[in-house]
Protein backbone atom coordinates (compact mmCIF):
# COMPACT_ATOMS: atom_id res chain seq x y z
CA UNK A 1 0.00 0.00 0.00
CA UNK A 2 1.15 2.93 -0.76
CA UNK A 3 2.01 5.88 1.65
CA UNK A 4 1.75 8.89 -0.09
CA UNK A 5 -2.18 10.64 0.02
CA UNK A 6 -2.88 12.51 -3.55
CA UNK A 7 -5.74 15.47 -2.82
CA UNK A 8 -8.49 16.05 -5.20
CA UNK A 9 -7.67 19.63 -4.56
CA UNK A 10 -5.15 21.87 -2.02
CA UNK A 11 -5.91 25.07 -1.85
CA UNK A 12 -2.66 25.70 0.37
CA UNK A 13 -0.46 24.83 -2.38
CA UNK A 14 -2.35 27.60 -4.27
CA UNK A 15 -2.02 30.30 -1.58
CA UNK A 16 1.37 29.13 -1.00
CA UNK A 17 2.36 29.71 -4.40
CA UNK A 18 1.38 33.42 -4.18
CA UNK A 19 1.52 34.16 -0.83
CA UNK A 20 3.92 37.00 -0.66
CA UNK A 21 1.74 39.39 -3.01
CA UNK A 22 -1.27 38.24 -1.76
CA UNK A 23 -0.19 39.78 1.20
CA UNK A 24 0.86 42.98 -0.25
CA UNK A 25 -2.19 43.32 -1.79
CA UNK A 26 -4.21 42.39 1.73
CA UNK A 27 -1.66 44.96 3.20
CA UNK A 28 -2.56 47.22 0.21
CA UNK A 29 -6.84 47.14 1.23
CA UNK A 30 -6.03 47.40 4.97
CA UNK A 31 -5.04 50.83 4.83
CA UNK A 32 -6.98 52.06 1.72
CA UNK A 33 -10.09 52.51 3.86
CA UNK A 34 -12.06 51.11 1.16
CA UNK A 35 -13.58 47.72 1.66
CA UNK A 36 -16.88 46.89 -0.27
CA UNK A 37 -17.18 48.05 -3.94
CA UNK A 38 -13.86 50.83 -4.31
CA UNK A 39 -10.98 50.76 -6.54
CA UNK A 40 -9.99 47.39 -6.48
CA UNK A 41 -13.27 46.13 -7.72
CA UNK A 42 -13.73 48.87 -10.59
CA UNK A 43 -10.40 47.48 -11.63
CA UNK A 44 -11.02 44.00 -11.38
CA UNK A 45 -14.08 44.53 -13.35
CA UNK A 46 -12.63 46.36 -16.29
CA UNK A 47 -9.53 43.79 -16.27
CA UNK A 48 -11.64 41.01 -16.44
CA UNK A 49 -14.11 42.60 -19.20
CA UNK A 50 -11.15 43.02 -21.29
CA UNK A 51 -10.01 39.44 -20.59
CA UNK A 52 -13.21 37.74 -22.04
CA UNK A 53 -13.37 40.91 -24.85
CA UNK A 54 -17.05 42.00 -23.52
CA UNK A 55 -18.42 45.83 -22.64
CA UNK A 56 -19.48 45.03 -19.13
CA UNK A 57 -18.37 43.06 -16.13
CA UNK A 58 -20.62 43.31 -13.26
CA UNK A 59 -18.90 41.42 -10.04
CA UNK A 60 -21.28 40.06 -7.19
CA UNK A 61 -21.16 37.87 -4.45
CA UNK A 62 -21.21 34.64 -5.91
CA UNK A 63 -21.61 32.61 -8.73
CA UNK A 64 -25.09 31.41 -7.97
CA UNK A 65 -26.23 35.22 -7.17
CA UNK A 66 -24.61 35.75 -10.63
CA UNK A 67 -26.95 32.98 -12.30
CA UNK A 68 -30.03 34.51 -10.42
CA UNK A 69 -29.63 38.37 -11.07
CA UNK A 70 -28.65 37.72 -14.96
CA UNK A 71 -31.90 35.95 -14.93
CA UNK A 72 -33.52 38.69 -13.30
CA UNK A 73 -31.94 41.38 -15.27
CA UNK A 74 -33.26 39.59 -18.30
CA UNK A 75 -36.55 40.26 -17.23
CA UNK A 76 -37.54 36.29 -16.69
CA UNK A 77 -40.74 36.36 -14.22
CA UNK A 78 -42.65 33.55 -12.27
CA UNK A 79 -43.96 31.17 -14.33
CA UNK A 80 -41.68 31.79 -17.23
CA UNK A 81 -39.70 28.27 -18.62
CA UNK A 82 -36.03 27.97 -18.46
CA UNK A 83 -33.73 25.48 -19.85
CA UNK A 84 -31.11 24.17 -18.19
CA UNK A 85 -28.77 20.84 -17.68
CA UNK A 86 -29.80 18.64 -14.78
CA UNK A 87 -26.01 17.12 -14.64
CA UNK A 88 -24.59 20.40 -12.89
CA UNK A 89 -24.89 20.58 -8.96
CA UNK A 90 -27.89 22.31 -8.90
CA UNK A 91 -26.61 25.62 -9.63
CA UNK A 92 -28.78 26.65 -13.04
CA UNK A 93 -31.85 24.96 -11.15
CA UNK A 94 -31.68 27.01 -8.06
CA UNK A 95 -31.48 30.00 -9.82
CA UNK A 96 -34.13 29.58 -12.04
CA UNK A 97 -36.35 28.43 -8.59
CA UNK A 98 -35.52 31.32 -6.73
CA UNK A 99 -36.89 33.42 -9.33
CA UNK A 100 -40.14 31.43 -9.60
CA UNK A 101 -39.70 30.20 -12.78
CA UNK A 102 -39.46 26.64 -13.98
CA UNK A 103 -36.66 24.67 -15.08
CA UNK A 104 -37.00 22.75 -18.41
CA UNK A 105 -34.76 19.77 -18.09
CA UNK A 106 -32.52 18.81 -21.19
CA UNK A 107 -30.11 15.95 -21.25
CA UNK A 108 -26.29 16.04 -22.27
CA UNK A 109 -24.12 13.70 -24.38
CA UNK A 110 -22.80 11.27 -22.75
CA UNK A 111 -19.38 11.81 -24.18
CA UNK A 112 -19.25 15.15 -22.54
CA UNK A 113 -21.15 15.73 -19.96
CA UNK A 114 -22.30 18.84 -22.24
CA UNK A 115 -25.88 20.25 -23.57
CA UNK A 116 -25.67 19.95 -27.36
CA UNK A 117 -28.00 21.67 -30.49
CA UNK A 118 -29.99 18.33 -30.26
CA UNK A 119 -30.69 17.89 -26.95
CA UNK A 120 -31.82 21.27 -26.39
CA UNK A 121 -34.43 20.82 -29.34
CA UNK A 122 -35.55 17.64 -28.16
CA UNK A 123 -36.49 19.33 -24.37
CA UNK A 124 -37.90 21.98 -25.87
CA UNK A 125 -39.95 19.64 -28.43
CA UNK A 126 -41.22 18.23 -25.26
CA UNK A 127 -41.85 21.16 -23.31
CA UNK A 128 -45.59 22.15 -22.43
CA UNK A 129 -44.65 25.86 -22.93
CA UNK A 130 -41.52 27.94 -24.78
CA UNK A 131 -38.78 28.58 -22.96
CA UNK A 132 -37.66 32.27 -22.85
CA UNK A 133 -34.09 31.57 -21.51
CA UNK A 134 -31.48 29.00 -22.21
CA UNK A 135 -28.17 28.34 -19.07
CA UNK A 136 -25.64 26.71 -20.52
CA UNK A 137 -23.07 25.21 -18.26
CA UNK A 138 -19.47 24.74 -19.85
CA UNK A 139 -19.26 21.73 -17.27
CA UNK A 140 -15.68 20.58 -16.38
CA UNK A 141 -14.03 22.93 -18.13
CA UNK A 142 -15.19 22.11 -21.98
CA UNK A 143 -16.71 24.54 -24.07
CA UNK A 144 -19.98 23.52 -25.34
CA UNK A 145 -20.66 23.94 -28.91
CA UNK A 146 -21.92 27.90 -29.05
CA UNK A 147 -22.01 28.48 -32.50
CA UNK A 148 -24.71 25.67 -32.65
CA UNK A 149 -26.24 26.18 -29.31
CA UNK A 150 -26.71 30.10 -30.30
CA UNK A 151 -28.31 29.12 -33.30
CA UNK A 152 -31.18 27.28 -31.71
CA UNK A 153 -31.63 29.96 -29.08
CA UNK A 154 -32.07 32.03 -31.72
CA UNK A 155 -34.48 30.32 -33.41
CA UNK A 156 -36.24 29.43 -30.12
CA UNK A 157 -35.89 32.84 -29.55
CA UNK A 158 -34.76 32.26 -25.98
CA UNK A 159 -32.26 34.08 -24.23
CA UNK A 160 -28.50 33.19 -23.83
CA UNK A 161 -26.87 32.49 -20.47
CA UNK A 162 -23.23 30.59 -20.63
CA UNK A 163 -22.76 29.68 -16.94
CA UNK A 164 -18.28 29.80 -17.01
CA UNK A 165 -18.24 28.90 -13.39
CA UNK A 166 -16.08 25.78 -14.54
CA UNK A 167 -14.66 27.40 -17.40
CA UNK A 168 -12.46 31.18 -17.19
CA UNK A 169 -10.40 31.12 -19.85
CA UNK A 170 -11.41 28.61 -21.94
CA UNK A 171 -11.47 29.91 -25.67
CA UNK A 172 -13.56 28.35 -28.83
CA UNK A 173 -12.17 27.00 -32.14
CA UNK A 174 -13.78 31.17 -33.37
CA UNK A 175 -10.99 32.67 -30.62
CA UNK A 176 -13.61 33.86 -28.49
CA UNK A 177 -13.98 32.94 -24.89
CA UNK A 178 -16.18 31.73 -22.55
CA UNK A 179 -18.54 34.28 -21.48
CA UNK A 180 -18.25 35.95 -25.03
CA UNK A 181 -21.25 34.00 -26.96
CA UNK A 182 -24.13 34.34 -24.82
CA UNK A 183 -25.93 37.28 -24.35
CA UNK A 184 -24.86 36.91 -20.65
CA UNK A 185 -22.75 34.85 -18.82
CA UNK A 186 -21.74 34.58 -15.31
CA UNK A 187 -18.47 33.55 -13.15
CA UNK A 188 -17.92 32.10 -9.72
CA UNK A 189 -14.58 33.04 -7.96
CA UNK A 190 -15.06 30.09 -5.51
CA UNK A 191 -11.80 28.97 -4.06
CA UNK A 192 -11.49 26.20 -6.35
CA UNK A 193 -12.41 27.19 -9.46
CA UNK A 194 -10.19 27.95 -12.24
CA UNK A 195 -9.43 32.04 -11.24
CA UNK A 196 -10.37 31.51 -7.77
CA UNK A 197 -10.77 34.22 -4.76
CA UNK A 198 -9.49 33.43 -1.09
CA UNK A 199 -13.25 33.46 -0.24
CA UNK A 200 -16.18 33.88 -2.34
CA UNK A 201 -17.05 35.90 -5.74
CA UNK A 202 -18.50 36.08 -8.69
CA UNK A 203 -19.65 38.05 -12.04
CA UNK A 204 -22.46 38.77 -15.07
CA UNK A 205 -20.77 39.97 -17.95
CA UNK A 206 -22.62 41.16 -21.29
CA UNK A 207 -22.60 43.47 -24.02
CA UNK A 208 -25.73 44.76 -23.22
CA UNK A 209 -25.83 47.70 -21.67
CA UNK A 210 -29.04 47.48 -20.57
CA UNK A 211 -28.76 44.46 -18.71
CA UNK A 212 -25.64 45.50 -17.59
CA UNK A 213 -27.20 48.32 -15.85
CA UNK A 214 -29.82 46.30 -14.20
CA UNK A 215 -27.25 43.80 -12.57
CA UNK A 216 -25.17 46.87 -11.27
CA UNK A 217 -28.63 48.11 -9.45
CA UNK A 218 -29.83 44.79 -8.57
CA UNK A 219 -26.89 43.79 -6.19
CA UNK A 220 -26.98 46.80 -4.41
CA UNK A 221 -30.78 46.67 -2.93
CA UNK A 222 -32.03 47.72 -6.84
CA UNK A 223 -30.64 51.05 -6.35
CA UNK A 224 -30.75 53.37 -8.79
CA UNK A 225 -28.88 56.25 -6.67
CA UNK A 226 -27.92 56.19 -3.08
CA UNK A 227 -31.44 55.22 -1.29
CA UNK A 228 -33.48 54.98 -3.96
CA UNK A 229 -34.67 51.90 -4.67
CA UNK A 230 -35.80 52.07 -8.52
CA UNK A 231 -36.21 48.40 -9.45
CA UNK A 232 -37.86 45.45 -7.56
CA UNK A 233 -35.87 42.21 -6.86
CA UNK A 234 -32.94 44.27 -5.64
CA UNK A 235 -30.85 42.79 -2.94
CA UNK A 236 -27.28 42.94 -1.41
CA UNK A 237 -24.93 40.93 -3.66
CA UNK A 238 -21.32 42.58 -3.83
CA UNK A 239 -17.87 41.79 -4.18
CA UNK A 240 -15.51 43.02 -1.14
CA UNK A 241 -12.17 44.89 -2.35
CA UNK A 242 -10.06 42.21 -0.78
CA UNK A 243 -11.50 39.46 -2.95
CA UNK A 244 -11.39 41.99 -5.92
CA UNK A 245 -7.44 42.72 -5.17
CA UNK A 246 -6.77 38.96 -5.01
CA UNK A 247 -8.57 38.50 -8.09
CA UNK A 248 -6.48 41.17 -9.63
CA UNK A 249 -3.12 39.62 -8.26
CA UNK A 250 -4.39 35.88 -9.68
CA UNK A 251 -6.17 37.25 -12.81
CA UNK A 252 -2.02 36.74 -14.99
CA UNK A 253 -1.73 33.64 -13.67
CA UNK A 254 -4.61 32.03 -14.59
CA UNK A 255 -3.07 30.87 -18.48
CA UNK A 256 -0.23 29.44 -17.15
CA UNK A 257 -2.59 27.28 -14.30
CA UNK A 258 -5.55 26.31 -17.01
CA UNK A 259 -2.47 25.10 -19.42
CA UNK A 260 -0.43 23.13 -16.30
CA UNK A 261 -4.28 21.91 -16.00
CA UNK A 262 -4.53 20.94 -19.43
CA UNK A 263 -1.28 19.16 -19.16
CA UNK A 264 -2.21 16.62 -16.47
CA UNK A 265 -5.42 16.01 -17.66
CA UNK A 266 -3.93 15.03 -21.60
CA UNK A 267 -1.33 13.21 -19.76
CA UNK A 268 -4.38 11.23 -17.57
CA UNK A 269 -5.77 10.99 -21.14
CA UNK A 270 -3.50 9.29 -22.95
CA UNK A 271 -1.75 7.46 -20.49
CA UNK A 272 -4.47 5.61 -18.50
CA UNK A 273 -4.97 2.63 -20.25
CA UNK A 274 -7.55 0.07 -18.47
CA UNK A 275 -10.41 -1.40 -20.18
CA UNK A 276 -12.54 -0.34 -17.21
CA UNK A 277 -12.06 3.13 -17.35
CA UNK A 278 -13.67 5.47 -20.17
CA UNK A 279 -11.52 8.69 -20.56
CA UNK A 280 -12.32 11.86 -21.83
CA UNK A 281 -9.86 12.89 -25.61
CA UNK A 282 -6.91 15.02 -25.35
CA UNK A 283 -7.66 18.19 -25.37
CA UNK A 284 -6.93 21.96 -26.82
CA UNK A 285 -7.63 25.55 -25.19
CA UNK A 286 -11.48 25.03 -25.45
CA UNK A 287 -10.84 22.74 -22.64
CA UNK A 288 -9.61 24.31 -19.04
CA UNK A 289 -9.41 21.12 -17.29
CA UNK A 290 -11.67 22.48 -14.55
CA UNK A 291 -11.99 18.93 -13.07
CA UNK A 292 -10.95 16.21 -15.14
CA UNK A 293 -14.01 13.45 -14.84
CA UNK A 294 -13.50 9.31 -16.06
CA UNK A 295 -16.83 7.12 -16.43
CA UNK A 296 -16.35 3.29 -15.13
CA UNK A 297 -19.47 1.08 -14.78
CA UNK A 298 -18.02 -0.06 -11.86
CA UNK A 299 -17.15 3.54 -10.27
CA UNK A 300 -17.38 2.68 -7.32
CA UNK A 301 -15.03 -0.41 -6.84
CA UNK A 302 -12.54 2.12 -8.67
CA UNK A 303 -13.13 4.65 -6.06
CA UNK A 304 -12.78 2.44 -3.41
CA UNK A 305 -9.09 0.42 -4.93
CA UNK A 306 -7.96 4.50 -5.69
CA UNK A 307 -8.76 5.38 -2.20
CA UNK A 308 -6.79 2.62 -1.08
CA UNK A 309 -3.71 3.46 -3.12
CA UNK A 310 -3.62 7.15 -1.45
CA UNK A 311 -5.67 8.58 -4.62
CA UNK A 312 -8.67 11.12 -3.37
CA UNK A 313 -11.60 11.25 -5.64
CA UNK A 314 -14.70 12.78 -5.74
CA UNK A 315 -18.03 12.47 -7.48
CA UNK A 316 -19.44 15.12 -9.83
CA UNK A 317 -22.17 14.73 -9.54
CA UNK A 318 -23.84 12.36 -7.85
CA UNK A 319 -27.74 13.34 -8.79
CA UNK A 320 -29.30 14.89 -11.39
CA UNK A 321 -31.40 17.99 -10.35
CA UNK A 322 -34.71 17.10 -10.86
CA UNK A 323 -34.02 13.65 -8.38
CA UNK A 324 -33.00 16.27 -5.51
CA UNK A 325 -35.12 15.63 -2.29
CA UNK A 326 -36.16 19.50 -2.28
CA UNK A 327 -38.66 18.85 -5.04
CA UNK A 328 -40.67 16.07 -4.05
CA UNK A 329 -42.51 14.88 -6.69
CA UNK A 330 -42.77 17.69 -8.61
CA UNK A 331 -40.51 16.29 -11.26
CA UNK A 332 -41.32 12.68 -10.52
CA UNK A 333 -41.88 12.34 -14.36
CA UNK A 334 -38.63 13.33 -15.60
CA UNK A 335 -35.82 11.20 -16.39
CA UNK A 336 -32.68 11.56 -18.83
CA UNK A 337 -30.99 8.53 -19.64
CA UNK A 338 -27.67 10.29 -20.51
CA UNK A 339 -27.82 12.67 -17.23
CA UNK A 340 -28.54 9.16 -15.09
CA UNK A 341 -25.77 7.49 -16.67
CA UNK A 342 -23.30 10.28 -15.91
CA UNK A 343 -24.71 10.30 -12.94
CA UNK A 344 -23.99 6.60 -11.85
CA UNK A 345 -20.63 6.61 -13.30
CA UNK A 346 -18.26 9.87 -12.83
CA UNK A 347 -15.64 9.76 -10.88
CA UNK A 348 -13.10 12.88 -10.58
CA UNK A 349 -9.63 12.64 -10.41
CA UNK A 350 -7.08 15.07 -8.66
CA UNK A 351 -6.17 17.29 -11.42
CA UNK A 352 -4.64 20.86 -10.03
CA UNK A 353 -2.37 23.24 -11.24
CA UNK A 354 0.32 22.77 -8.08
CA UNK A 355 0.22 18.97 -8.45
CA UNK A 356 3.61 17.44 -8.58
CA UNK A 357 4.64 15.07 -11.62
CA UNK A 358 5.46 11.74 -8.97
CA UNK A 359 1.97 12.32 -8.24
CA UNK A 360 0.22 12.32 -11.83
CA UNK A 361 2.00 9.76 -12.31
CA UNK A 362 1.04 7.84 -9.22
CA UNK A 363 -2.37 8.41 -10.12
CA UNK A 364 -2.18 7.13 -13.65
CA UNK A 365 -0.38 4.04 -12.36
CA UNK A 366 -3.38 3.38 -10.05
CA UNK A 367 -5.57 3.31 -12.11
CA UNK A 368 -3.49 1.38 -14.70
CA UNK A 369 -3.25 -1.32 -12.02
CA UNK A 370 -7.29 -1.64 -11.16
CA UNK A 371 -8.17 -4.99 -11.97
CA UNK A 372 -11.82 -3.77 -12.89
C1 LIG B 1 -19.37 26.75 -8.54
C2 LIG B 1 -20.41 26.83 -9.57
C3 LIG B 1 -21.50 27.72 -9.47
C4 LIG B 1 -21.82 28.49 -8.23
O1 LIG B 1 -20.86 29.32 -7.79
P1 LIG B 1 -20.86 29.80 -6.25
O2 LIG B 1 -19.88 30.92 -6.26
O3 LIG B 1 -20.42 28.64 -5.42
O4 LIG B 1 -22.24 30.25 -5.92
C5 LIG B 1 -22.37 27.82 -10.54
N1 LIG B 1 -22.23 27.06 -11.63
C6 LIG B 1 -21.23 26.16 -11.74
C7 LIG B 1 -21.12 25.36 -12.99
C8 LIG B 1 -20.29 26.01 -10.73
O5 LIG B 1 -19.30 25.13 -10.86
Amino acid sequence: MSTMTIPVNDLKRYAAESAGSLTECAVEVLRSGHYVLGPWVNAFESTFADYCAVEHCISVANGTDALELALRAAGIVPGDAVVVAANAAMYGTTAVLAIGADPIFADVVEATALLTADTIRQAIGEATKAPRALIVTHLYGRLADMPEIIEVAKTAGMLLIEDCAQAHGAIGVDGRRAGAYGDIATFSFYPTKNLGALGDGGAVTTNDDCIADRVRKLRQYGWSSKYCNALEGGRNSRLDELQAAFLCRLLPDLERRNKRRREIANRYSLEIRNPGIATPPTAGAEYVAHLYVVTAVRRDALRAHLSSSGVGTDVQYPTPDYRQVMHGDRFARVFLPATEILCGQVLTLPCFPEMFDAEIDAVIAACNAWPG
